[in-house]
C-alpha cells in the first residue's frame, strides 16, 4: 500500500492510499489535486472517507463521486454531501481489502470520526481529522472540554506503532507551544528539531505516531506533573484534574503566539 499526503490550500493533507489500482481518499477538501495524481498513476478511486463536515475536508467529494462513482462514507450525525454511508462507533468497513474500525471522537465538531485500521502491511494506522495532530490538537468548534479530553484519550489508547495520519500541517507551531509547556522535554526538543529539519527540506511531518504523541503532545501528557503545573501556572488550573489542565491547555494555545 502506498500511503501518499498529498498537500492543498494552505496547510491541508489530503491522504490518499492506493494500492497501484484502487484508491482511497481522505477529507478532499479540494478535487483538483486528488485528480490529478489518481489520473497520472492511473488509479480507480474507490471509496471517500470524511472525517467531519468543514469545507476543506468535504469540498472536493461531490466532483470526486461524480467522476469515480466511488463510495462516500462519513459522520453519522453530520451534514455531508449526499449520498453518503453514514458511520458511528462500532461500524466497521471494508475499502481495499482493509478494514476500518470507526471512532467516534466529538469535540472539534460534535459528530467527528476517525478511522482506525489494525493492520496496513504490518502496522496500524488511524485517519483522525481535526482532532489529534502532531504535537497539538483541534480546536473546539463544537465540543467541551471534556469530549475532547476523552476523544483524545481514546486515540491515545490505540497501539504506539499506530500512524497518525492527520489533516493539518500545524506541527512546528504546535510544537513550539508544546516546548513552551515543556521546555524540559528532552523527546520533545529532539522531535522538534527532526521536524524543523523536514519542513525546510519541504518534506511533510507526518504520519507520526502514538507513541510519539504519547512523549511530546501536550494534550496528551496532563497527567505529567510538569504540563499540569505548566496549566496551573496558566489559569490556576486544578492540578489533580486531567480535564481542568487539558482545557487550560487548549485556552493557553489559542492566545498563544
Ligand atoms: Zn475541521
Ligand atoms: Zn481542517
Amino acid at each position: 500500500m502506498n500511503l501518499i499526503p498529498l498537500p492543498a490550500f494552505q496547510d491541508n493533507y489530503l491522504w490518499l492510499l492506493h494500492d497501484g489500482q484502487r484508491a482511497l481518499v481522505v477529507d478532499p477538501g479540494d478535487a483538483g489535486p486528488v485528480q490529478a495524481y489518481l489520473d497520472a498513476n492511473a488509479l480507480q478511486l474507490e471509496a471517500i472517507l470524511v472525517t467531519h463536515h468543514h469545507a476543506d475536508h468535504t469540498g472536493g467529494v461531490d466532483a470526486l463521486r461524480d467522476a469515480s462513482g466511488a463510495r462516500v462514507y462519513g459522520p453519522a450525525h453530520e451534514r455531508i454531501p449526499e449520498p453518503v454511508t453514514r458511520l458511528a462507533e462500532g461500524d466497521a468497513i471494508e475499502v481495499l481489502g482493509l478494514r476500518f474500525e470507526v471512532l467516534d471522537v466529538p469535540g472539534h465538531t460534535a459528530g467527528h470520526i476517525a478511522y482506525f485500521s489494525p493492520d496496513i502491511d504490518g502496522a496500524p494506522l488511524v485517519f483522525c481529522g481535526d482532532t489529534l495532530f502532531s504535537g497539538g490538537c483541534g480546536r473546539l468548534f463544537e465540543g467541551t472540554p471534556r469530549q475532547m479530553f476523552d476523544s483524545l484519550s481514546k486515540l491515545a489508547a490505540l497501539p504506539g506503532a499506530t500512524r497518525v495520519c492527520c489533516t493539518h500541517e500545524y506541527t512546528l507551531g504546535n510544537l513550539k507551544f508544546a516546548t513552551a509547556v515543556e521546555p524540559d522535554n528532552a523527546q520533545l526538543i529532539h522531535y522538534r528539531q527532526q521536524c524543523e529539519q523536514r519542513r525546510s527540506r519541504g518534506e511533510p511531518t507526518l504520519p507520526s505516531t502514538i507513541a510519539l504523541e504519547n512523549e511530546v503532545n501536550p494534550f496528551l501528557r496532563t497527567r505529567q506533573p510538569a504540563v499540569a503545573q505548566a496549566a496551573h501556572r496558566f489559569d490556576a488550573a486544578d492540578e489533580a484534574d486531567p480535564v481542568a489542565v487539558f482545557a487550560a491547555l487548549r485556552q493557553w494555545k489559542n492566545e498563544f503566539r
